[in-house]
């Protein structure tokens, strides 16, 4: 490696960090041996509320570069720890600030004015986007992109292994497609709307929400109308994530005679997802099984 090469990073690998473990896995896929990647939240922590740490703040410190998902889905914990690392480079703006958002395909984009005041942690699109492969596979290029600006010296080998990590994905994204395709417009309830690509990407009809807001708790009249909502449309799938309690989804399933899909929203969500890959491997071998018992 070039140590005086593009934008700057010392000698040595490029210190990446991340938000989220999504983001540190395909960041490993691209840069290999020459980066190092780590996240601040975990996997199985819900990514719009984390506890800041000190020892987030001495990681940020010596950061080249972090990518953020972005659109607000981190704003209740990271700019704070971004201003206390006095890291230049890594704040908004800066050359090793990398908002991946801008290179993906967003869904749930507000129309009209935009409002915080009814709770909605969502006000500028939906930020869940990495849970659609083909958004993967956009992160990937650009981590190979900003990698190879980093340092120019390792450029080509950067962007061989974006080609590569682009066909095994495409590869695995033919046989994810072929197990969901005879489940194709079956409908389903999320509890938060973390699901909207991953169910547009794989034919799924998310129906409603168990929260009636993005970030707002489950209420009894909500809840009502959710369970009557399933019975009339007859919807047996309700997918949730593991950081949220049980209680609502679990009475709303026993209520319509369904199940409650305990998916994984993000690599790290449980020990057996350490890749990109095995996160997708997972949620779809989860749902394949619940639905083969609700035909
Ligand atoms: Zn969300």
């Amino acid at each position: 490696m070039t140590a005086a090469s593009g934008i700057g990073h010392a000698a040595g690998k490029i210190n990446v960090m991340t938000t989220t473990e999504d983001l540190a896995a395909i960041a490993r896929e691209i840069g290999g041996d020459k980066i190092t990647a780590d996240s601040i939240a975990k996997g199985y922590q819900d990514p719009h509320f984390v506890e800041p740490k000190p020892s987030f703040l001495l990681k940020l410190q010596k950061a080249d570069l972090l990518a953020v998902v972005g659109l607000q889905l981190e704003i209740g914990w990271l700019p704070p720890l971004q201003t206390q690392s006095r890291n230049a480079k890594i704040q908004v703006g800066g050359p090793g600030y990398l908002d991946m958002s801008q290179f993906c395909q967003i869904l749930e984009i507000p129309q009209g004015q935009v409002t915080r005041a009814m709770g909605d942690v969502h006000p500028l699109g939906n930020p869940h986007y990495w849970l659609d492969p083909q958004n993967g596979r956009r992160i990937a290029k650009a981590f190979a992109d900003k990698f190879s600006q980093m340092d120019g010296g390792d450029a080509a080998f950067f962007q061989q292994q974006y080609a590569s990590f682009d066909k095994r994905l495409a590869d695995a994204e033919k046989g994810w497609v072929a197990k969901m395709a005879p489940y194709k417009g079956r409908k389903v309830v999320t509890y938060h709307r973390s699901w909207p690509n991953f169910c547009e990407r794989f034919g799924l009809d998310v129906v409603d929400y168990v929260e009636p807001r993005p970030g707002i708790p489950p209420t009894p009249s909500h809840t009502l109308e959710l369970i009557n909502r399933m019975k009339s449309e007859n919807v047996k799938l309700l997918l949730m994530e593991p950081y949220f309690d049980r209680k609502t989804p679990d009475s709303v399933a026993h209520a319509v005679g369904g199940e409650v899909a305990m998916l994984m929203p993000s690599v790290g969500g449980n020990k057996e997802i350490t890749t990109y890959f095995q996160l997708f491997d997972y949620d779809i071998n989860t749902l394949v099984n619940l639905f083969q018992k609700f035909k």
